[in-house]
C-alpha cells in the first residue's frame, strides 16, 4: 500500500523559505522561521503568506498538482526529471513604445500572469481594467500582491496531505477523497472573452443543442460610456464595448464578470489567476470554498478531517491545538485569556498582556474583579477603587475621572487639582 509511504513522507519543509524577510513588520522580524505545527513564523508571529516564502518554482509547483487530474491540464507539464506537475503560467512582456522614443534603453514590462489567450491585446486590455496597485507587474506591488493571494486563497495544505501536520492514515484518505471531490465539483479557471464572441459562438452551439441559452439583460448605459446589453453578475452593471469579460465554465456562459468584479464571495480579493470555486451560485477562493466544506483549525489553519475536535471562542481547533499562543501549552481545562482573538495561559497573559491597577500598580488577576475606564483599570476592590483625595471607596458610586485620577465629588476635585 502506498499510503504508509506517504504518512512517512509527511514534513512541513521546516527549511523552506527560512530567513525570508516580512513584509509586514520588515526589519523588526529577523526572517521567516517556521513555527513547528502553526503555519506562521516563529520570530514575529505573522503568517507565511506575510513572508516572501516561495520562489516562483515552488508556486508553480503548488498550481500544478491542484491541476492535475482535473480537465486543467493543458495548464500544466510534467517534469521530465521527476513526473512532478508544473503550472504553465503565461507571462507577457511588453516593450513600451513611448518609453523608447527617448530613452536608449527600451522599456519592457512583465506581466508575471497574464490570462493564457491567444490575442495578446486582450490580455493586456484585461490588465488595464484591474486596480493599478493589482497589476502584477513584475517588481511592483501588484506583483507582491499576487504572490500573497497565491499563499492566501491556496494553501497547499488544503490539497496536499504531505504539507499537513501528522495526518493519521484515515485522514490522509479522507483528505484526498475531499480534494478529489473538490477538483471535480467545483475548481475552475475563467476563461476571457469578448461578450460578443462568446454570443455568437453560443449561437452557433445553440443550433447543434437546441440554443437553451437565453442569456443576456438588457441594462441601462452608464453616462459617457458606449454601454453593452451584457451586464456583469457581480456589480450589475453593463459591460464597455469592446472589454473582456470574464466567463467561468461551472457558472455557465449566460453569466460574465468585468475582470475587476471576478472575486471571492467571502474576503472580495480577486481570484488569484483567474482560479475560482463554483458553488450554489457563488464564487469562492480556495480558502473560503474548503471552509464551507470543513472545519479549519484557527491554530494550524489545516482543515480539520478527524471527528475530534474542539469549538471555542466561535472556532474550531484540533484537541492538540487549542494551546496559548504564546507558550504552546495545552489550554485544554486550564484557565486562558483572549488577546486578539488567539488564547492566551494565564502565566503569559500576566507577564505580557495583563493590566495594571492604577491604584496599587500591581496586576490584576485575570480572574479577579476590574474596573476599566478608558485605558485605566483599577482593582475592584475598596483599597483600589476609590477616590483620590478623600478615599471613599467608589464601588456603586458616581465618580468622575481625571486622567487616571478618581474623585468622589467636585469639592475632593478642586481640592487635588489647584
Ligand atoms: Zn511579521
Ligand atoms: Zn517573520
Ligand atoms: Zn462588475
Ligand atoms: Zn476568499
Ligand atoms: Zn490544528
Ligand atoms: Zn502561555
Ligand atoms: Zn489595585
Ligand atoms: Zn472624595
Amino acid at each position: 500500500m502506498d499510503l504508509e509511504n506517504k504518512v512517512k513522507k509527511m514534513t512541513l519543509g521546516h527549511e523552506q523559505g527560512a530567513g525570508a524577510p516580512c513584509l509586514k513588520c520588515k526589519d523588526k522580524c529577523e526572517g521567516f522561521e517556521l513555527h513547528f505545527w502553526r503555519k506562521i513564523c516563529r520570530n514575529c508571529k505573522c503568517g507565511q503568506e506575510e513572508h516572501d516564502v516561495l520562489t516562483g518554482n515552488e508556486e508553480d509547483k503548488k498550481v500544478g498538482k491542484l491541476f492535475e487530474d482535473t480537465k486543467y491540464t493543458s495548464l500544466i507539464a510534467k517534469l521530465k526529471t521527476d513526473g512532478i506537475p508544473v503550472y504553465k503560467r503565461n507571462t507577457v512582456t511588453l516593450t513600451n513604445p513611448i518609453a523608447a522614443k527617448k530613452d536608449v534603453s527600451i522599456k519592457t514590462v512583465t506581466y508575471e500572469w497574464a490570462p493564457p489567450v491567444q490575442n495578446q491585446a486582450l490580455a493586456v486590455r484585461y490588465m488595464e481594467l484591474l486596480p493599478k496597485e493589482k497589476q502584477p507587474v513584475a517588481g511592483s506591488e501588484g506583483a507582491q500582491y499576487r504572490k500573497k493571494q497565491l499563499a492566501k486563497q491556496l494553501p497547499a495544505h488544503d490539497q496536499d496531505p504531505s504539507k499537513c501536520h501528522e495526518l493519521s492514515v484515515n485522514e490522509v484518505k479522507q483528505m484526498e477523497q475531499f480534494v478529489k471531490k473538490y477538483k471535480n465539483e467545483a475548481l475552475g479557471v475563467g476563461d476571457i472573452k469578448l461578450p460578443d464572441e462568446m454570443e455568437a459562438q453560443s449561437k452557433e452551439q445553440g443550433k447543434t443543442d437546441a440554443g437553451e441559452r437565453s442569456t443576456t439583460v438588457a441594462v441601462g448605459s452608464v453616462a459617457g460610456q458606449p454601454a453593452t446589453k451584457y451586464a456583469c453578475f457581480r456589480c450589475k452593471l453593463s459591460m464597455k464595448e469592446g472589454d473582456p469579460a470574464v466567463y467561468a465554465e461551472r457558472a455557465g456562459y449566460d453569466k460574465l464578470w468585468h475582470p475587476a468584479c471576478f472575486v471571492c464571495c467571502i474576503c472580495s480579493e480577486l481570484l488569484v489567476d483567474m482560479i475560482y470555486f463554483w458553488k450554489k451560485g457563488k464564487l469562492y477562493c480556495g480558502r473560503h470554498y474548503c471552509d464551507t466544506e470543513k472545519p479549519r483549525c484557527a491554530g494550524c489553519d489545516e482543515l480539520i478531517f478527524s471527528n475530534e475536535y474542539t469549538q471555542a471562542e466561535g472556532q474550531n481547533w484540533h484537541l492538540k491545538h487549542f494551546c496559548c499562543f504564546e507558550c504552546d501549552c495545552v489550554l485544554a481545562g486550564e484557565i486562558y485569556v483572549m488577546v486578539n482573538d488567539k488564547p492566551v495561559c494565564k502565566p503569559c497573559y500576566v507577564k505580557l498582556h495583563a493590566a495594571v491597577c492604577q491604584c496599587c500598580h500591581n496586576v490584576i488577576d485575570p480572574e479577579a474583579q476590574r474596573v476599566t475606564y478608558g485605558k485605566y483599570n483599577w482593582h475592584a476592590t475598596p483599597d483600589c477603587f476609590l477616590c483620590s483625595c478623600c478615599g471613599k471607596c467608589l464601588i456603586g458610586q458616581k465618580f468622575m475621572p481625571v486622567e487616571g485620577m478618581l474623585f468622589c465629588s467636585v469639592d475632593c476635585k478642586k481640592k487635588l487639582m489647584s
